[in-house]
């Protein structure tokens, strides 16, 4: 099954402008992409995406994303997009997935520092944020629920920044 299978599904993409994209190989040179979009959709939020495996990797974030290591954001795993997807900006019409304006909050690169199944440390080389973010899975109280292949469904992170030392 292709990783975009979800994204492609969810769009009819003679009717949005957003790319179909397709999957790239493996990308080992150094700077990895690394985009916010401010998407004004039903609700406001910001999708953060970090290249993985020639996909990127989606969170949405509800609130701004803060680069105060006090304020940790929710950030809801979504649909693997394609690499294409990185420089989008556009709107989506009236009665599509995800209607609405889509721009570019803040892009650049990151690496890699560290990653297990619950947790990713980056080091952002964006213009807004700047430094090391980690994002971390949480089980929400209600119990972990399965996708239909019986895998844990990790849906709630939380995104914030790494405290500077004193
Ligand atoms: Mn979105």
């Amino acid at each position: 099954m292709s990783k975009l299978e979800e994204y492609q599904k969810k769009r009819k993409f003679d009717k949005t402008p957003e790319p179909s994209g397709s999957e790239k190989p493996k990308n080992n040179k150094k700077g990895l992409i690394y985009v916010i979009q401010e998407h004004h959709a039903s609700h406001l939020h910001w999708d953060l995406r970090l290249e993985e495996d020639g996909v990127l990797k989606s969170w949405a974030i509800p609130k701004e994303p803060s680069t105060d290591p006090k304020v940790k954001r929710l950030a809801v795993q979504t649909e693997d997009h394609p690499i294409e997807y990185a420089t989008f900006e556009g709107t989506i019409p009236e009665g599509h997935y995800g209607a609405g304006t889509v721009k570019i909050w803040d892009s650049g690169t990151y690496e890699l520092i560290e990653k297990n199944e619950n947790k990713y440390v980056v080091n952002i080389h964006g213009k807004k944020l700047k430094g090391i973010y980690y994002l971390i899975y949480f089980k929400p109280r209600w119990g972990v629920q399965k996708t239909l292949t019986g895998k844990e469904e990790k849906k709630n992170w939380l995104f914030f920044k790494k405290k500077e030392k004193q």
